[in-house]
């Protein structure tokens, strides 16, 4: 399910395009148009899922799948060596903008912790 006017539906249907770095089924992943790293992925559900918060016991695989897709991006990026963060902001403190569940990975730069 697409969410209509969700800004990561639309470049799941490409009505809004994106740097694509891997696609299939259920997950898309897609450069970040302001990123904060040198390497800055974000990987998302092509189904609407509002948040982390809203993810179901049924989404189990899906989650996992994300999490694998993760990891495969930033082997295929050359961040294995250096290491990388993934990240998931959820509601209001956690400083999530974009309605749509996505998981951050940052990259090619020492990240401070915690972050601000
Ligand atoms: P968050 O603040 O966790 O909700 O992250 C949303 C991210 O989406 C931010 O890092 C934005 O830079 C990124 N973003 C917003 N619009 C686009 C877009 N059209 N293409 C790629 N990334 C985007
Ligand atoms: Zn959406």
């Amino acid at each position: 399910m697409v969410a209509k006017e969700c800004l990561f539906c639309k470049i799941v249907t490409g009505d809004i395009p994106a740097d694509v770095v891997y696609s299939d089924d259920d997950v898309l992943a897609f450069r970040d148009i302001n990123p904060r790293a040198p390497i800055h992925v974000l990987v998302i559900p092509k189904e609407h899922l509002d948040s982390l918060a809203s993810v179901a016991d049924e989404h189990r695989d899906l989650m996992g799948h994300i999490m694998l897709v993760a990891r495969e991006i930033a082997k295929d990026e050359g961040l294995g060596p250096s290491g990388y963060r993934t990240v998931i902001n959820v509601g209001v403190d956690g400083g999530q903008t974009v309605q749509h569940l996505h998981l951050h990975l940052l990259g090619g730069r020492a990240l401070r912790w915690p972050p601000g």
